[in-house]
């Protein structure tokens, strides 16, 4: 439940209008609420109240959840002197203060962040307890081998005396350099390092699912996509 300020309320669900903008709707009479023009920017609204801007109605979101597609190049640190950073790829009609990357991949691996403003879930996400299954698809200098599926499924110490969880790898059934793994966690360049571990090499990663939920396959690179509220669980 929440009470706040008509100016307030506007300004936070719709990116592209700011606080004085909402007063000056509101002097010109665009705005309403529950089917009344609103001249007071101030007045108190709550989520039971329908609010218009020109007609358009607001529908009220606590949280945004956002899929993207991240490119190669691309840093999901929040701010970069040089890189370009995933904040900087939403679109303004989905940005929100406050959106923040759930979870990182490198500078140079595409595919699936989750970019939210929902700390609770980011948390959850994130907790070394929660072991929220990621698979990444990974291309290989050299060809897999035999002993890889036993090797990840054990549970491999990689450089500097990690133990990582045990992990799934399947082999591509038509690419003898491609394969996919699912990780239980999230160490830092884990994928690479384990692969050097076997004494391969990572030439191309891309993280294709985050729990129950792939990345949309049509859904192009450097492109976002709101992911509904009822299907956010399919991401633990
Ligand atoms: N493992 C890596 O090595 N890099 C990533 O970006 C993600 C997983």
């Amino acid at each position: 439940a929440f009470a706040m300020r008509l100016d307030k309320f506007v300004s936070s669900q719709r990116n592209d209008i700011s606080r004085s903008m909402v007063r000056e709707l509101c002097r010109k009479g665009q705005v309403t609420v529950n089917g009344k023009v609103a001249k007071a920017a101030d007045a108190k609204v709550s989520e039971n109240d329908i609010v218009a801007v020109k007609g358009v109605e607001i529908c009220y979101k606590k949280f945004v959840y956002i899929m993207m597609n991240k490119p190669q190049g691309v840093v999901c640190s929040t701010r970069d002197g040089e890189s370009k950073t995933v904040l900087e790829l939403v679109p303004s009609e989905m940005f929100r203060e406050g959106l923040f990357p759930a979870g990182r991949l490198d500078k140079d691996t595409e595919g699936f962040v989750l970019l939210t403003d929902d700390g609770a879930l980011a948390h959850r996400m994130l907790s070394p307890k929660t072991h929220v299954p990621k698979t990444y698809f990974v291309r290989l200098r050299d060809p897999w081998q035999e002993n890889y599926v036993q090797a990840f499924a054990e549970g491999m110490t990689i450089d500097g005396g990690e133990k990582c969880l045990p992990a799934e790898f399947s082999a591509s059934v038509n690419c003898p350099d491609e394969c996919t793994v699912v990780l239980h966690e999230g160490k830092y360049h884990q994928v690479k390092r384990m692969f050097e571990k076997l004494g391969n090499k990572v030439v191309f990663l891309k993280r294709i699912k985050i729990g129950e939920m792939p990345l949309d396959p049509d859904l192009p690179l450097g492109s976002c996509l709101e992911i509904m509220h009822k299907d956010v669980e399919r991401l633990l």
